[in-house]
């Protein structure tokens, strides 16, 4: 018995596009297997979903969230350091995960820690590199929130590094990105790495 119908989407579902499930089918074709097998029959859908999940980022804006700062006076350092992600690197469509830090010296202006985690997901859930993910987060935060100052150490593991090609289980790639203060003054750079551990 063969099924021809494409799986249909589940209530719970992210939306995605309905054409991917056929276009899921015919890749589950052509590395070789048979999109009609029982264990597969759900497959296209449960990638579909996965996929509106993980790239859900692309249609999310890290601005709006960040905007919600308010006035406080402070111009101390704000360090929000071991927030975990999960992000896909856009040349394999496989998973880098890790943790970020992320510091800032306010002008003023500071934003609730779960607001700068959020962000960090936002430009996480997109194709990525970490380079770039990196650089994202520490511009946006020193634009919206007028920061004299922002650091951002990131810290991955690249399933297309450990699980195929080079096969170096347990390596880690690490990114900073340090501007205003943080790449001017010795002194700040220091505290901000000091402080999260480097
Ligand atoms: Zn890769």
């Amino acid at each position: 018995m063969t099924s021809t119908q494409a799986p249909s989407g589940r209530s719970t579902d992210p939306p995605y596009d309905p054409s991917l499930l056929e276009t899921l089918r015919t890749m589950i074709r052509q590395v070789g297997e048979d999109p009609d097998r029982e264990g597969l029959l759900e497959t296209p859908r449960r990638m579909a979903a996965m996929y509106a999940e993980l790239f859900e980022g692309s249609h999310l804006d890290p601005v709006e969230v960040l905007s919600v700062g308010f006035e406080e006076g402070h111009d101390e350092m704000v360090i929000l350091k071991d927030i975990p992600f999960y992000s896909m690197c856009e040349h394999h469509f496989l998973p880098f995960h890790g943790e970020a830090h992320v510091g800032y010296l306010p002008d003023g202006r500071i934003v609730g820690l779960s607001k700068i985690a959020r962000a960090v997901e936002i430009f996480a859930r997109r194709p990525q590199v970490q380079e770039r993910l990196t650089t994202q987060i520490s511009e946006c935060i020193e634009q919206v929130l007028n920061a004299k100052g922002v650091g951002v150490v990131i810290e991955a593991e690249h399933l297309c590094m450990t699980a195929r090609g080079i096969r170096k289980p347990g390596s880690t790639m690490v990114t900073s990105s340090m501007r205003g203060h943080f790449r001017e003054d010795d002194r700040t750079r220091q505290e901000f790495l000091s402080l999260i551990g480097y």
